[in-house]
């Protein structure tokens, strides 16, 4: 049994001039201690495919149908304490702005004692220690001293690192990382990717790592998921992606990945621009931008189909293969 499913899932939010569709129907399954790279640009819905698995869409938005399973069991119908005890305990999240996963009123040990207090059941001094050695294992120096700090005397690359710790001291089995080093120098991005794939192997777990920077997912994930207009166009081993994408799209983005190192590797060198939310035209979303359009790609929308080592949704692959 995968560890993590997303079956069909639609994530709507209601707006006066009706309903939105961030997420239209997505379908994607994670395995124990697998590194899942999700990407797209900017309001292509991954950010919200990642909140929809954490039981974080703000509302008034909602998963208006589908599921999302964890280990088998659903969870996107827990009621809202049962899903935050799930978040600590069974899924960590780590996010672009470290201060928004710190709380700036506690010591950055108390944080991590508290979560560990709570969610395995350890007494005060086993989670002191417990805390001191995360923060070794993260990689802060003086690790007693700083656990009495406040998260603002960290810098922001030592912050991630505190998140990070956080994320993973209640020994979870899937993280949701979403741009997790987006807001950090460049010359600590790399530093921060290593720590969180080296860590995540050595405890098993499953990272969904949500980013528009396909170097990140170059260098970290197993496994890469692209998607566009809130539909998944492309999914495969990282290799076979970046090496042969199969999707028009996938190959406008890989075309487009500067060399690592440079800041901005966003994937805005496709030309024109991704439909917005609103966009209900039938047929491929990707369309009016694709070299390899055809009459019917305007009015049927392609299937994902299985192909390479995953799935593909392009009229254009079906019709070569
Ligand atoms: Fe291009 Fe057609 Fe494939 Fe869409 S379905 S990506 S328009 S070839
Ligand atoms: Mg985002």
């Amino acid at each position: 049994m995968p560890l993590l499913e997303l079956d069909n899932i639609v994530v709507e939010f209601p707006t006066r001039r009706g309903p939105l569709e961030a997420v239209k129907g997505l379908s994607l399954d994670l395995d124990e201690g697998e590194i899942l790279g999700l990407v797209g640009e900017s309001g292509a819905g991954k950010s919200i495919t990642g909140a929809a698995i954490t039981g974080l869409i703000e509302p008034p938005g909602l998963i208006r149908s589908g599921e999302v399973r964890l280990r088998g069991a659903r969870v996107d119908n827990l009621p809202a304490d049962k899903m935050r005890r799930i978040r600590g305990k069974e899924i960590g999240a780590i996010f672009q702005d470290p201060l928004t996963s710190l709380n700036p009123v506690y010591t950055v040990g108390e944080q991590l004692i508290d979560t560990m207090r709570v969610h395995l059941d350890l007494d005060q001094k086993t989670a002191r220690q417990r805390a001191i050695d995360w923060l070794a294992e993260v990689g802060i120096p003086a690790p007693e001293a700083r656990l009495d700090q406040y998260p603002h005397q960290f810098s922001g690359g030592m912050r991630q690192r505190v998140v990070i710790a956080l994320a993973l001291c209640a020994e979870p089995k899937l993280i949701i990382a979403d741009e997790p080093t987006t807001a950090l120098d460049v010359s600590v991005q790399a530093q921060i990717l290593a720590l969180l794939k080296r860590l995540c192997r050595e405890n098993g777990t499953a990272v969904v790592l949500v980013t528009h920077d396909m170097g990140v997912i170059a260098e970290t994930a197993d496994r890469v998921a692209v998607m566009y207009a809130g539909r998944l166009v492309e999914i495969g081993d990282v290799k076979q992606v970046i090496e042969e994408p199969l999707h028009p799209y996938t190959r406008g983005l890989m075309a487009s990945i500067p060399q690592i190192g440079i800041r901005d590797r966003r994937l805005t060198q496709i030309e024109g621009a991704m439909p917005g939310l609103r966009n209900a035209a039938p047929g491929c979303a990707f369309a009016p931008r694709c070299p390899r359009a055809m009459e019917h790609c305007h009015s049927i929308r392609p299937a994902p189909q299985d192909a390479g080592t995953g799935q593909v949704a392009c009229h254009f692959y079906g019709e070569t293969s």
